[in-house]
């Protein structure tokens, strides 16, 4: 109940200061002095013994807007700017500077430093947090969404008539790029070709779901089981039988998996 209530009061909250403009002085000083330097301690030294005659230069209409709302900068500037073609004009501490005198006033971070603000808001953020349900989840017992393309264990896949998709033609085996797949076939009595081996070293597989893209028949597949951890090697090394039990047993996800992303194959 309390969390979608809190949010609704965050605007009634005062608004933060942005570092760049808290932490600067105010425009005023970073104005050129009279000698042509600036008070700024980052700011180049540029003495009147390092001035050499230039081309004279428009003036940039914000340093003069700036320099008319300020009776000591509007002198300076004006000194500046009569020197003779000097190349101060182009080069003026104030051209390298942000326009601060929009920002919030010295009585607006007074009041904001002394009414401890900023904490306050910390603290909201905190309670917020505090009402808001947890991230993690307890695994085993629960699970999180797997998307449809998630590939996992193999399997291969059965008609619905119990007859095998496979029909040996070994594209999987060959655009396999870690050789995980080994297959060997026969034709049937009726004619058709049917594997009769079909191993997958499942320590060499890499996952990358090439033998499913390949596969024409949808044979071959990757479920969404990724929890088949064994104690030994052996127990890795898939053959026909142990696939194809893969398969039966989860071929109804399967199907929902392949009929939702049947639209990007
Ligand atoms: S997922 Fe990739 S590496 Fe694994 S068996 Fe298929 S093609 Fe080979
Ligand atoms: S699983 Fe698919 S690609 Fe691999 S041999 Fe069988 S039909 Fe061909």
């Amino acid at each position: 109940m309390v969390r979608p209530v809190l949010p609704l009061f965050r605007p009634l909250l005062p608004q933060p200061i942005p570092i760049a403009r808290s932490i600067h002085t105010s425009p005023r000083i970073l104005l050129a002095t009279p000698t042509g330097g600036s008070r700024n301690p980052f700011a180049p030294r540029t003495g009147p013994k390092h001035l050499t005659p230039g081309p004279v230069k428009t003036p940039n209409p914000r340093e003069t807007t700036t320099a008319n709302a300020n009776s000591e900068g509007s002198r300076h500037e004006g000194e500046v700017s009569t020197s003779g073609g000097s190349s101060i004009s182009s080069s003026s501490p104030a051209s390298q500077y942000p326009d601060y005198s929009k920002g919030p006033s010295a009585l607006d971070k007074a009041s904001q430093l002394f009414f401890f603000t900023e904490i306050v808001r910390g603290m909201w953020i905190v309670l917020e947090q505090f009402f808001r349900p947890p991230y993690t989840i307890m695994y085993p017992f629960e699970k999180g969404p797997l998307s449809p393309r998630f590939r996992g264990e193999h399997a291969l896949r059965r008609y619905p008539n119990g007859e095998e998709r496979c029909i040996a033609c070994k594209l999987c085996e060959a655009i396999c790029p870690a050789q995980a797949i080994t297959i060997e076939s026969e034709a049937r009595e009726d004619g058709s070709r049917r594997t009769t081996r079909y191993d997958l070293d499942m320590t060499k597989c890499i996952y990358c779901g090439f033998c499913q893209e390949a596969c024409p028949v949808d044979a071959i597949v990757e479920t969404q089981n990724a929890e088949y951890s064994t104690e030994t090697r052996e127990e890795l090394l898939y053959n026909k039988e142990k696939l194809l039990s893969n398969g039966d047993r989860a071929e109804a996800e399967i199907a929902a998996n392949l009929q939702a992303d049947h639209f990007y194959r």
